[in-house]
């Protein structure tokens, strides 16, 4: 039985601490799978608190590994809980506190990886919003091993740029936790040294709130690096439309040199022979001087980019699967 301690927190039953857990059921980090645990509840808290209001809503937990974060996002009451986890040693921790939860929360524990997991299945009964509303009562929440946090985005920012997955609900807010440096790369503005393709992608399509800085000293193993835990908006009205994949094109040719000027990136999206031609005539489209820097060009100044781009693509329909490193110059 749970006692209710204040409205919106839940005390749960008395519980092994997930220190006990973890040596209870021998739940060794893998390094594998670059697993490390925040075992200090101040903690786990802050980065559920960094969520924005959960009570009564839907929470999908990506990597809960032992159960942490899950525990302060049980306090919360949410409606719904999904869990999903690659590692399955993590179940029996898992199941413990499904159980303590249960008259409260729906928690489901699905084991795989959460890139290939279906929103539609797990939010089945949640009504969808329209983008321009205010956003549904859908949060996803995560600590995961850093490569696989930075690749998610970037799917997660695609998904965005399409509405579908948890974006076919509205505008669904992350906060996950990256390496510091790559957290502030995602928050760069205009002119900073961390700004770069990272930047400029997050920022096209969402509003990234930097929170606060865990040092790596709170994990179990200890990373050799910081961590920043950064909160996804998506955007109601993107600084682009236009598909995911010529967008990311655009922007990481031009960051492809960065200490030169941008053209010198651009003009590597053209094919040899049409590079002085097309290269100048991209930055007369956009209204930009192509002695520009890739970390001086605003945003803005990328959307022109990118749909000058599209302008040329128009006129060579061959160009648009152009990829300079690809071996033959075509991606097939
Ligand atoms: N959230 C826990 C915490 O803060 O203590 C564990 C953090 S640990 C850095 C990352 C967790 O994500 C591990 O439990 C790992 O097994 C899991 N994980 C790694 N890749 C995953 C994937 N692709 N899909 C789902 N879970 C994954």
């Amino acid at each position: 039985s749970k006692v209710v301690s204040a409205a919106k927190h839940i005390r749960l039953p008395p519980l092994p601490t997930i220190r006990d857990l973890v040596k209870l059921y021998r739940l060794k980090a893998l390094k594998q799978l670059s697993q490390n645990f925040l075992m200090d509840e101040r903690l786990t808290d802050k980065i559920v608190k960094a969520a924005g209001k959960i009570q009564n809503h839907y929470v999908c937990e990506v990597g809960p590994g032992p159960g942490g974060i899950t525990r302060s996002i049980i306090k919360r009451q949410p409606h719904k809980l999904i869990v999903v986890e690659k590692d399955p040693r993590f179940i029996p921790t898992l199941e413990l506190l499904q159980e303590s939860c249960a008259s409260v929360t729906d928690m489901k524990i699905e084991i795989g990886d959460i890139r290939s997991y279906n929103f539609d299945n797990g939010f089945i009964n949640v009504p969808k919003h329209n983008w321009y509303e205010a956003p549904p009562p859908i949060h996803l929440i995560g600590n995961l091993p850093f490569s696989v946090s930075t690749n998610l985005l970037v799917r997660w920012l695609k998904s965005i740029s399409e509405k579908s997955s948890a974006w076919s609900f509205g505008r669904t807010s992350m906060t996950l936790t990256f390496q510091k440096e790559v957290a502030e790369r995602m928050v760069a503005q205009v002119g900073e040294k961390q700004r770069c393709r990272l930047s400029v992608m997050c920022q096209f399509w969402c509003d990234i709130d930097y929170k606060f800085t865990i040092p790596g000293k709170a994990f179990v193993p200890k990373p050799k690096v910081d961590v920043g835990v950064v909160t996804l908006y998506p955007l109601k009205n993107p600084l682009i439309e236009m598909p995911f994949a010529v967008v990311e094109k655009v922007v990481r040719n031009v960051f492809n040199m960065r200490q030169k000027y941008s053209i010198r990136g651009a003009e590597r999206l053209f094919p040899e022979e049409l590079r002085e031609h097309l290269g100048p005539k991209m930055f007369n489209l956009a209204e930009l001087d192509f002695m520009t820097r890739p970390f001086q060009i605003t945003n803005e100044e990328f959307a022109r980019l990118c749909y000058a781009y599209r302008v040329i693509c128009e006129d060579h329909p061959e160009i648009l699967n152009y990829d300079s490193r690809a071996p033959k110059g075509i991606v097939e």
